[in-house]
């Protein structure tokens, strides 16, 4: 299957994306994963989007269109992906109908992870990184004994660069003036399917598995 995540920043798609790996064995692109790669490779691409990363903006829609281009062009797709932070505005919208079309393979469905924006900003600020393991967990929701944890394992809670109060501002400031129209975008288009997003991980898991089999 060919499956868009849609939803605000700190909606759950990363972890969701995750979960739907396990369960439909297909492969996650997440665009602001192969982002920051290329910013820790110090590439002349990731050296072109940091400033607009790090202040929470979009990068120019050409340099993430190459990136996505490349990503799907590997073997590992052929049967399906599911993406993760892309398309982020109209223009990425119809660059990826475009891409699809040309290689005859279309969206099967467009996932969005519907979710109150007051819940996103505590999301989105508690949000860890274990230095160890490398699990993402939230200082307001994530179970002590999976804090206590990554402490044990020798780790730190880190912050990604991004997640600081500013540029989470950004962050929602640009998904509800880019992003958001996406919606209607893919309602008209048939492809949607409003997926609620609060909940456990697990919960939203399984409406995630119940809205693709619908
Ligand atoms: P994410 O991990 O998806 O929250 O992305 C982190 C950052 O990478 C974003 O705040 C943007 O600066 C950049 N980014 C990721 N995906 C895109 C995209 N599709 N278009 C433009 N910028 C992106």
């Amino acid at each position: 299957m060919r499956i868009v995540l849609l939803g605000a920043p700190g909606s759950g798609k990363g972890t969701q994306a995750q979960k739907l790996v396990a369960g439909q064995g297909i492969p996650q692109v997440s665009t602001g994963d192969l982002l920051r790669a290329e910013l820790k490779s110090e590439s002349a691409l990731g050296l072109r989007a940091k400033t607009d990363m790090d202040a929470g903006r979009l990068v120019a829609d050409g340099l993430v269109l190459q990136i996505i281009e490349r990503r799907l062009e590997k073997d590992d797709v052929r049967n399906g992906f599911i993406l993760d932070g892309f398309p982020r505005n109209r223009t990425q919208a119809e660059d990826l109908a475009r891409l699809l079309a040309e290689i005859e393979k279309p969206l099967d469905a467009v996932l969005l992870l519907d979710i109150d924006m007051e819940i996103l900003s505590k999301r989105l600020t508690g949000r860890r990184t274990c230095s160890v393991t490398g699990k993402v967990l939230n200082i307001h929701f994530s179970p002590q004994q999976d804090l206590d944890a990554c402490i044990a394992a020798g780790g730190e809670l880190l912050y990604r660069d991004d997640d600081n109060e500013e540029t989470i501002a950004n962050r929602l400031g640009v998904y509800q003036e880019q992003t958001r129209p996406l919606i209607e975008f893919y309602r008209s288009a048939g492809l949607l399917r409003v997926v609620d997003a609060m909940g456990t991980v697990e919960e939203v898991a399984q409406r995630m598995q119940e809205a693709l089999d619908s």
